[in-house]
């Protein structure tokens, strides 16, 4: 059996009611570094990128009562919503991930923040953790040049 050998953890996604506010926790009172906010539209949901080290954290907060960020806050109130292990090759790594019995959210990836590929594993095949397969847009453009 194949194993997708993620190079490290990308970032660890935070479902949170009030964007600003959260921002505020993580720049002015732990004093990391906010790289920025984007709406992501496919997600319906609005994402600030904190930075600490290597690793990111980013804050969702929902833009309509249908995204998945608002049905996760409802369900189970705001918190720890995802692990983002980086991969080389999203499309290929679920394949594989898929051969190996695990069930798929997204069966082919789609872009994410940053222009990124990304894919949900399904969490009934992962201890109830929502893992995304995430191939940041820097390794996408250097796959294409090669
Ligand atoms: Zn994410």
């Amino acid at each position: 059996m194949q194993e997708i050998k993620p190079k490290k953890i990308n970032h660890i996604g935070i479902a949170v009611r009030d964007l600003e506010s959260s921002i505020q926790l993580y720049t002015n009172v732990l004093g990391l570094n906010l790289i920025g906010i984007e709406t992501v539209e496919s997600e319906k949901v609005r994402v600030a990128f904190i930075e600490i080290g290597e690793v990111k954290i980013e804050l969702l907060e929902a833009t309509s009562p249908e995204s998945p960020i608002a049905k996760f806050i409802e369900k189970k109130g705001e918190g720890i919503h995802h692990i983002a292990f980086e991969t080389e090759n999203c499309e290929k790594q679920l394949k594989i991930v898929k051969e190996q019995g695990i069930n798929l959210i997204n069966e082919v990836p789609k872009i994410g923040a940053h222009g990124s590929l990304v894919a949900f594993l399904h969490p009934n095949s992962t201890n109830k953790v929502l893992i995304e397969l995430c191939q940041p847009s820097s390794s996408i453009s250097r796959k294409e040049v090669e």
